[in-house]
């Protein structure tokens, strides 16, 4: 079976009803399955989606490779399972996105009539349906990162609790080759925040490597979130890391009030940039932001609306050290 080509296809690929050792698969919403094990061991219900924004592919190729195992016998689920490959319409057209950001409609907002609009609605549906029958699940959003990085792989950590990072999480993350993780609200209008938000799963949006061509196949950017992937459905151990994420949490919100913004960045400029003290990050007319002392910069973007964020100023979270 060539699920990536199903999904290329049509709204209408299928999974088998029963897979090799008698897990059944339950069709949820196009290209939403959940999977229920035969035998449940003691391990936290998963939930994995990839390609909520249509270009990035390389998680989508990582999470067709887990279902083709799963459809062949070559890895038994043993925990509850749903499997979620986001926008469709978007991945066919190898785009970001149609109309709307995808991930921007999960804010609990009445969405505009976009064509992402019902696509929002669906996976909604099916994930309260998952954690209804599933509760304190782990979600994990698999992306790809839009520009470079100081850390090839990191993770946004959506979490209701201002406390620090405890043991599990981390090493969820370091098993899953995550080299830095933000901590953040819960929120953002993001598939993970509103896991998050609306059901108290642990849940992270990853930005794995760079952007690149369907097909272009799996680099070793992934070959660790796949391992990791494959231990937690099989309720394994988690593969061992010799590395622990550096933990950040936002310190400032850089908010564009005018079109006199202006950034003292490249357009380019990787996330996790570091300032000297006191450097002038931005200006825009009288006001200007400096840097304070460890403070870094992600998601720089001055050429948003005014009244929308332009980047964000996060600091090392001392209270997340090891
Ligand atoms: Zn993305």
């Amino acid at each position: 079976m060539d699920l990536l080509a199903e999904l290329l296809a049509s709204d209408d690929a299928q999974l088998p009803a029963r897979l090799p050792g008698g897990a059944t698969v339950e069709r949820l919403a196009p290209a939403v399955w959940q999977v229920t094990p035969a035998n449940a061991w003691p391990g936290r219900p998963l939930i994995v989606s990839a390609g909520i924004h249509g270009d990035e592919t390389a998680p989508v190729e990582v999470l067709c490779g887990i279902v083709s195992a799963l459809c062949a016998g070559a890895l038994a689920p043993r925990i509850p399972l749903l499997l979620v490959f986001g926008n469709l319409q978007a991945l066919r057209a190898a785009r970001r996105y149609i109309d709307d950001d995808l991930n921007r409609l999960f804010g609990g907002a009445t969405v505009s009539a976009s064509c992402e609009a019902p696509r929002a609605a669906a996976l909604i549906a099916a994930i309260d349906r998952f954690c209804a029958r599933n509760p304190a699940a782990v979600h994990l959003d698999l992306h790809s990162a839009i520009r470079d990085s100081r850390y090839a792989c990191f993770a946004i950590a959506p979490r209701e609790s201002e406390g620090p990072l405890g043991h599990e999480p981390r090493t969820l993350l370091a098993a899953c080759g995550i080299e830095a993780v933000l901590l953040t609200g819960v929120k953002a209008p993001t598939f993970s925040a509103r896991s998050a938000r609306v059901h108290g799963c642990e849940a992270y949006t990853f930005e794995l490597g760079r952007v690149r061509r369907l097909g272009g196949g799996v680099s070793g950017e992934f070959a660790a979130v796949d391992r990791a992937l494959r231990a937690l459905i099989a309720a394994d151990p988690l593969p061992p890391s010799e590395t622990a994420p550096h933990v950040f949490r936002v310190s400032r919100e850089l908010i564009k009030q005018s079109d006199a913004f202006q950034m003292m960045l490249p357009p380019d400029a990787a996330n996790f940039t570091g300032f000297a003290a006191g450097a002038l990050i931005a200006e825009d007319g009288s006001q200007q932001w400096h840097a304070e002392p460890g403070e870094l910069i992600v998601f720089p973007n001055p050429a948003v609306k005014p009244g929308l964020r332009a980047g964000l100023l996060i600091i090392a979270d001392a209270t997340s050290d090891t």
